[in-house]
């Protein structure tokens, strides 16, 4: 058996992994990285002969934006994920999508790929076992967003645990993956890894007390309305979700408005009700009751300069209708805009952290209003991931989706702590377990 990185080692983005068994080619996640201008793909992953399946971890573009891509190349095989995946990456495909038409990106696919994309999907359920080729397969809760997996593989007599994007711990909104961990250690599922391949986003790195920093932002909020209004960046999916649940704990004099790529995300969660979804009946509530729903062009412009809090997207203020908001508010210091995720570098949100500027509409502008950020996050920080690594106790361990530093972090502490090889490959490296 033999693992090629094609993408997200060493780096965040364009996650991708092949896995070779016997005559058999496989992928895990097929992403994009996206660039200042424009997107890298992975790597070589487009001269591959044949492929004949892909287990798909989650929505988010880094492990699904090069489906399209694939479909464009005619590289069809089917695409393993669970239903809401399907249905999340599908509203993020088509936003991407509409995003590059519209700033001329070349968007090197064409809308029919993403219809090819959905039909290429085979719906798989959470803690059951299927059978592909010479694969056997299962999907366990990953925490991270709604949808997300984690991938365990057998084939050619070897046990691979693929984590994808992950978070012990709950939040708000999803339950987190130790929820049912000890079950899938003891049933076995879990037990006798040969190869762990694990993310290490907040690789080296300790959060702040998730309930002290909810704490936090809500005083903040609730200090910032009584002169000022409140912009709230969120990423659409998870964090505009976790946002909501938060506010939903105490009461607010001023209108809460809840606008872009979220409210269609939060619609399609609010479809379907799996298990590890933590509190949908407030979040329904929150949705369909406490909050002002924004969906037109006209009811925008109206709301725009009200007193209120603003909670919308995206997240790293790339784009989307934060920017109007912020636009419109920044020149006030009563007013305060409250950064809720990890901020990529070189993107506006970043700037607007260590810079104290932002680009809007094209123009470098210096902000007048308050600014902060509180770290939450859907991957699990450095403790956790700790903790994770040691109760799978694998033969093998690959850390790859974090920056070198951290990555090499996590490999520096398994060395010490566990008896495993340890691995951090590179764009490109190819691994063989025998
Ligand atoms: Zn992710």
């Amino acid at each position: 058996m033999k693992l090629i990185f094609h993408g997200g080692a060493r780096e965040v983005g364009k996650s991708c992994i092949e896995l070779v068994s016997n005559s058999h080619r496989y992928l895990l996640d097929a992403g994009l990285k996206f660039k200042e201008h424009g997107f890298e793909a992975p790597f070589h992953v487009f001269d591959l002969p044949r492929v004949d399946g892909l287990f798909l971890s989650h929505a988010h573009l880094d492990h699904s934006g090069a489906l399209p891509l694939f479909e464009h190349y005619n590289l069809i095989c089917p695409i393993f994920t669970t239903e809401q995946t399907k249905e999340l990456t599908n509203i993020l495909l088509e936003d991407s999508y509409k995003i590059a038409r519209i700033r001329h990106l070349h968007p090197a696919y064409a809308k029919p790929d993403l219809h090819k994309v959905n039909n290429a999907v085979n719906i798989v359920d959470f803690n059951k076992s299927y059978n592909f080729k010479n694969v056997e397969y299962k999907f366990f809760n990953a925490g991270h967003i709604p949808g997300s997996a984690m991938i365990l593989i057998k084939t050619d007599g070897k046990k691979i645990l693929y984590t994808g994007d992950f978070r012990l711990r709950s939040t708000e909104i999803m339950k987190g993956a130790e929820t049912d961990f000890d079950e899938h250690i003891n049933s076995g599922d879990l037990k006798d890894i040969d190869v762990l391949i694990c993310e290490t986003t907040y690789g080296g790195r300790t959060l702040n007390n998730h309930d002290v920093v909810k704490k936090n932002f809500l005083d903040r909020i609730e200090e910032v309305i009584k002169t000022g209004s409140v912009v709230i960046p969120v990423f659409a999916l998870g964090r505009a979700q976790d946002v909501l649940l938060m506010l939903s704990e105490r009461k607010w004099p001023v209108p809460i408005y809840y606008d872009g790529l979220s409210v269609k995300m939060t619609k399609t969660i609010l479809r379907n009700n799996p298990s590890y979804l933590n509190n949908r009946p407030l979040l329904y509530e929150m949705f369909n009751r406490r909050v002002d729903q924004i969906t037109k062009q006209k009811k925008r412009e109206k709301v725009m300069g009200n007193h209120g809090i603003v909670v919308t997207t995206s997240g790293m203020l790339q784009g989307g209708p934060v920017l109007a908001y912020i636009d419109n508010m920044w020149g006030n210091p009563n007013n305060a805009v409250l950064m809720t995720g990890y901020q990529c570098k070189r993107t506006n949100g970043q700037l607007l952290l260590d810079e104290g500027y932002i680009y809007l509409n094209g123009w470098k502008t210096v902000v007048k209003c308050q600014v902060a950020k509180y770290d939450f996050s859907g991957h699990s920080d450095d403790p956790q991931l700790r903790e994770f690594i040691t109760k799978i106790n694998p033969k093998n361990l690959i850390l790859q989706h974090g920056d070198p530093e951290s990555s090499i972090k996590v490999k520096e502490w398994a060395e010490q702590a566990l008896k495993c090889n340890v691995y951090v490959p590179a764009v490109g490296d190819e691994l063989e377990f025998k």
